[in-house]
């Protein structure tokens, strides 16, 4: 078989191997990219643009009722769920074009096909037509994960968020399991979307890992939005019925839902890489171990991003590849830091934190002073909702430097990326203090905090 040659083989074309493949030739490497499925990978195809769009979608309902407050008459909405489909589509479908451009436009050339590598510095893609042989000095492993579902009675009935953007038809009757970021947000959106949603998670309190007051709060919020969640509740089996499908929980009780969406956590995607075979080691669910030059145990094979199971977002990704080839091909300064990673979960209210939680704090530094506000937004004095807003700082007492920032609220995630620069930078609660506000916002209430 004919052997091409390059510098950079990219399993995986998602957030991670499309950045650094576009990254490395932009250096003048040689790079080829192997991508299985469509461009754009889990964030493009089935993540984060899909979802931001129907959570898009759903806050139009609550626009519409808080309207009626700001003298707007609006005749009875209808909501057209195979429209909203088709329109996200149609969007992902030119995105995936983008993504093509990107790279070819840079000088990647693009393998269509399932990748493996065979040796330190091989790699077979098995194309529709033909399987091709690689060699390559630097092989990056960039696969992404899966969702995850336990094995129980009736497992085969449920769905994972994959399937979620297609529905047919809408699911009157929704039954979200899990507590997690993919839980939590899917059931504020299809609950925004008209949906009867029922959300089921094992532990007391979902999204383990938040700060316990935005913990709290969020559940309150979410409650109050309709969505009837359950915690200490877990599913033991389902069945199929010709009133939908009736999932039995673990204490008696039964739910009856159209589908069953389990959120229950993500699996690096290495079935059949054959990782074994030359000698990678990997961790749990088969994560690949890397040290902190994203290096595999086999010094030529590189992997990042959500294959790796550690933080499983875009922009760690994106961190990641750009900090990876900067080491390959370039100076090799850029260094991707894991502190201060800001995140959002797109609720209803949206979360956003930067920093550590309170109880992180005090294990940390001991002694920390807590800000906190909750209010109702100003839209609200005439909308009528009864959404409220949570805001909370946390400031290691000792150095007045402010470790964590926390908010529950609308569009949290645009107020909280500023912020995080100022915590990445070290800023100080007296820095915070001395800041002006922006006024009216809910945003200055984090610089007026006393
Ligand atoms: P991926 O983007 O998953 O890309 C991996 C690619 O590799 C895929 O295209 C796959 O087809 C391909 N591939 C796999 N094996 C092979 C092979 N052997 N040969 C060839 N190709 C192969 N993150 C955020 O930051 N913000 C969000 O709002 C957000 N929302 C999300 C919502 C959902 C529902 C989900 C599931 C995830 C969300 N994430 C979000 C997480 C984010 O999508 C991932 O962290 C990110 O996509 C990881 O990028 P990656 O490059 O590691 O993998
Ligand atoms: P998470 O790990 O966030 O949550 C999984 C949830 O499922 C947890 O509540 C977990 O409970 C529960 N769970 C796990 N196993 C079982 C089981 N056997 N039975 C019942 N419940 C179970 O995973 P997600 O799938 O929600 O999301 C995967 C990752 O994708 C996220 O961690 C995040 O990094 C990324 N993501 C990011 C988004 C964003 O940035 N907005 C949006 C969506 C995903 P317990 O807590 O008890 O373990």
């Amino acid at each position: 078989m004919e052997i091409t040659e390059c510098d950079l083989f990219v399993i995986g074309g998602g957030s991670g191997g499309v950045r650094a493949a576009r990254m490395a030739a932009q250096r003048g490497a040689r790079v080829v990219l192997a991508e299985a499925a469509a461009l754009g990978g889990t964030c493009v195809n089935v993540g984060c643009i899909p979802k931001k769009l129907y959570s898009y979608a759903a806050h139009f309902a609550q626009e519409i009722e808080d309207a009626a407050g700001f003298g707007w008459s609006i005749a009875e909405p209808a909501f057209d769920w195979d429209r909203l489909k088709a329109n996200r589509a149609r969007e992902i479908l030119r995105l995936n074009g983008v993504y093509e451009k990107l790279l070819v436009g840079a000088g990647v050339e693009l393998v269509r096909g399932w990748a493996e590598p065979v040796a330190a510095t091989q790699v077979k893609v098995a194309t529709e037509s033909r399987d091709r042989l690689f060699k390559a000095r630097h092989i990056l492993v960039a696969t992404g994960g899966t969702p995850t579902v336990p094995f129980f009675p009736g497992c085969e009935l449920v769905v994972s968020s994959d399937s979620m953007f297609d529905l047919d038809p809408f699911p009157a009757r929704l039954l979200v399991v899990g507590g997690g970021y993919i839980a939590c947000e899917f059931a504020s959106i299809f609950n925004g979307l008209g949906a009867k949603v029922t959300q089921l998670y094992r532990g007391a309190r979902v999204l383990r890992g938040f700060d316990d007051d935005i913990r709290v709060f969020i559940e309150q919020e979410m409650r109050k939005h309709g969505v009837e969640l359950h915690t200490s509740a877990d599913v033991r089996s389902i069945e199929k019925t010709a009133h939908g499908l009736r999932a039995h929980l673990t204490d008696g009780r039964t739910v009856l839902a159209d589908t069953v969406l389990y959120a229950t956590g993500r699996v690096p995607n290495v079935n059949g890489l054959g990782l074994e075979a030359v000698g990678v080691k990997q961790g749990k669910d088969g994560a690949i171990v890397v040290d902190e030059l994203y290096r595999t145990s086999v010094p030529s094979i590189h992997a990042i991003g959500d294959v790796t199971s550690r933080v499983q977002l875009t922009p760690v990704a994106l961190g990641e590849a750009m900090a990876l080839v900067d080491h390959l091909f370039g100076d090799g300064k850029r260094k991707m830091g894991y502190d201060f990673i800001p995140t959002a979960v797109f609720t209803h209210p949206n979360i956003a934190t930067v920093g550590m939680t309170e109880a992180q704090a005090r294990e940390k530094f001991g002694k920390v002073t807590v800000f906190r506000s909750e209010f109702s937004p100003l839209k609200n004095t005439l909308s009528g909702s009864k959404e409220r807003t949570l805001m909370k700082l946390v400031v290691d007492s000792a150095s007045d430097r402010v470790v964590g920032l926390h908010m529950v609220g609308p569009d949290a995630g645009e107020v909280v990326q500023g912020f995080a620069v100022a915590l990445k930078a070290g800023a100080t609660k007296a820095v915070f203090d001395a800041t002006i506000g922006i006024h009216p916002t809910a945003a200055e209430e984090f610089v007026t905090m006393r």
